[in-house]
């Protein structure tokens, strides 16, 4: 007999018969010896409707009053799911996020979950009832009491967060497609199930852009061990296991809040290769990293800045004992790249920095917390340490600094972040690669491809900052305005160029923000930008951001290469390029980003040969 918590999202209880339907599988999983406690959504496009009505009345609408309606939409599931098990024969009860104690922060609209009561929960499952919880909401105590919601596609989180804090034998997500897949399939029909995927790949794949789970019940999931399953409403298969290892031991307080960083890690054996002033125009890339790969050069953190005039800076990183190899190639390639009608310009010019080192925070909290990211920049500009290059993914942010500042660097973020620092050169590949699958049903299938999944986002704007003064601090000042209001960056990328004006070295610095929060952040970056010495602030709110994600790809060399080829051969110009460990994202045009995330779902042959069609 197992304690398991059950979600089922909105299309799944979308009308009359398919609360009914879930009403039975719930009832037969019981039958079979079980308790349950069971999350629902609001019924099929409720959420959306409720949005729309606010929006008929407001532009701006007041987010404890959105709370107040969007709360309403899974008010009703809960009530008509719980009546429809009584009607046969399954005793249960229902409850809004209020009357469970489902603790939240005041924080309207996005809140998150402080903790979660658990004995009124636990005694209706004692009388032999199945608890039906309203997901996406929560109530705060900070004065007075508040409800409140977790963000759009929250109830996964309710569900994860609920299953740690009864310590359920396992989460089920039950949604409308049979699992997790390689990519959306209501834009790439042929993408494939996976039979299980690790937390730190999913916490990416969800961040970026792929809505089957929210990345916050992924990241419940992998700090307390939460065994999960995403599976199909229609079916009994098995679905998809999202794997993580046996956590530390973690409090139940502050469940969503606490420690978001959980290491400090170091590399000085890096080296930093430039090519400047490379021609913006499809295949550059595909050119540069075809041939580094092709001479089997691994590289690490990838960065291609927006351009400046009609060219792009592309830099990347690689260790110091191939650092003469990869050298050697970007040398070669670089003639190339050059317009050949002007031989003798300063295209494509090689710059190479031998004494750099690699800082790195990580931990599974930074997700949509932006005021993580700025105290590292903080931290580091208090120790006077300059940035060179920024990487963030959602479990990292990296950053390239000269290698004599490296151990003050990562003292200053031990400190502030209150752990003791990781020895060199964190082995991110074994930790990434072992596996911890949890399931009572058939175990996993060993990972083979090194790129699992492929997402879209396109709900990114583009923020450019031009001349910024190349000096400590920057960064720190810049995130640490946008993390007061609470807007998240993604994609941080500084040039590589830098110019003198006015006897100040001076780099732009571009990075994407939610679109929604795209003008705000034009407008709060505009106010100070004089009195800090910077230029123009310009926003563009028509990209997406594509991104392959897979565990494999640390030491591949070739994957960036192939993704970059896919674009070219489409000719997909690139706008911009981040990379983390697991991921490299690619910025392209707004319209060209479905036929950008179907070329390389196809580049890296991870297409099936069954099509999926997802019921409306
Ligand atoms: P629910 O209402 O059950 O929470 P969602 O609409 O929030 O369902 O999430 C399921 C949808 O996520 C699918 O219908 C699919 O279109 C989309 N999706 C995006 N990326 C993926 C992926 N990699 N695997 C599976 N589904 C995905
Ligand atoms: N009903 C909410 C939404 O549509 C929460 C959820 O379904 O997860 O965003
Ligand atoms: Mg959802």
């Amino acid at each position: 007999m197992a304690l398991i918590v059950q979600k089922f999202g909105g299309t799944s209880v979308g009308s009359v018969e398919r609360i009914q339907a879930v009403a039975q599988r719930v009832s037969k999983t019981v039958k079979a010896g079980n308790s349950l406690v069971v999350v629902v959504s609001a019924m099929g496009k409720t959420t959306d409707g409720l949005v729309k009505l606010a929006s008929e009345i407001s532009q701006n609408p007041n987010r404890r009053e959105m709370d107040m309606l969007l709360s309403t939409g899974e008010q009703v599931t809960i009530a008509l799911l719980s009546m429809a098990l009584q009607e046969i024969g399954q005793p249960a009860i229902s409850m809004t996020g209020a009357q469970v104690g489902i603790v939240t922060e005041a924080e309207h609209t996005r809140a998150r979950i402080l903790h979660i009561e658990t004995d009124r929960l636990l005694r209706h499952i004692k009388e032999g009832k199945v608890v039906v919880v309203a997901g996406f909401q929560g109530i705060s105590r900070t004065g007075e009491l508040e409800i409140t919601t977790l963000g759009r596609g929250g109830s996964d989180t309710s569900a994860v967060a609920l299953a740690a804090a009864i310590q359920a034998d396992f989460c089920e997500i039950y949604t409308d497609v049979p699992g997790i897949l390689t990519t959306d399939p209501r834009l790439v029909p042929e993408a494939q199930l996976m039979d299980a995927i690790t937390c730190n790949e999913m916490l990416e794949l969800a961040s970026l852009g792929a809505k089957v789970l929210h990345p916050r019940s992924v990241e419940i999931a992998r700090n307390y061990g939460v065994p999960l399953v995403v599976r199909s409403s229609w079916t009994d298969d098995p679905g998809t296991w999202v794997t993580s290892h046996k956590p530390q031991e973690r409090s139940l307080i502050n469940l969503e809040i606490a420690r978001p960083v959980d290491a400090v890690e170091f590399d000085t054996n890096q080296a930093r290769v430039a090519l400047l002033r490379v021609p913006d125009k499809p295949g550059v890339a595909a050119k540069l990293f075809g041939e580094i790969a092709r001479q089997n050069v691994d590289v690490d953190l990838i960065i291609q800045s927006i351009h400046e005039g009609n060219s792009n800076d592309i830099a990347f990183t690689v260790t110091t004992p191939i650092l003469k190899r990869a050298e050697a190639v970007a040398s070669a390639i670089a003639p190339a790249l050059r317009n050949p009608a002007k031989p003798n310009s300063d295209e494509a010019e090689v710059m190479i920095e031998q004494d750099v080192a690699k800082v790195s925070i990580s931990g599974a909290g930074m997700i949509g917390r932006p005021g993580v990211a700025a105290k590292m920049f903080a931290t580091l500009a208090a120790a006077g340490v300059n940035i060179q290059m920024i990487s963030t993914s959602e479990v990292k942010v990296s950053c390239l600094v000269n290698a004599t500042d490296c151990d003050r660097a990562v003292a200053a973020l031990s400190n502030a972040f209150e752990i003791a620092a990781k020895g060199e050169v964190e082995e991110t590949i074994t930790r990434e690669q072992e596996v911890v699958p949890c399931p009572p049903s058939p175990a996993p299938c060993p990972v083979s491809s090194p790129v699992r999944g492929v997402a879209l986002d396109m709900n990114q704007a583009r923020l450019a900052i031009r001349q910024v003064p190349d000096k400590a601090g920057m960064a720190a000042k810049l995130f640490g305005i946008l993390a007061q209001h609470n807007i998240s960056v993604d994609m941080i990328i500084q040039s590589q160029r830098c110019r003198i004006i006015d006897g100040v070295p001076k780099r732009d610095i571009a990075f994407t923000v939610p679109r929604m929060d795209g003008e705000t952040a034009q407008k709060l970056l505009t106010q100070v930008a004089a009195e800090l010495g910077w230029g123009e602030v310009v926003l563009d709110s028509a990209i997406a951001k594509v991104s392959i994600v897979g565990a494999g790809m640390v030491g591949q060399p070739g994957v960036a290469a192939k993704m970059f080829e896919a674009l070219a051969q489409h000719q997909i110009n690139i706008q911009m390029i981040a990379t983390s460990e697991i991921k490299i994202s690619c910025v392209v045009a707004q319209e060209q980003g479905v036929k950008a995330l179907q070329v390389i779902h196809a580049a890296f042959d991870l297409a099936g040969s069954e099509k999926f069609v997802v019921p409306a």
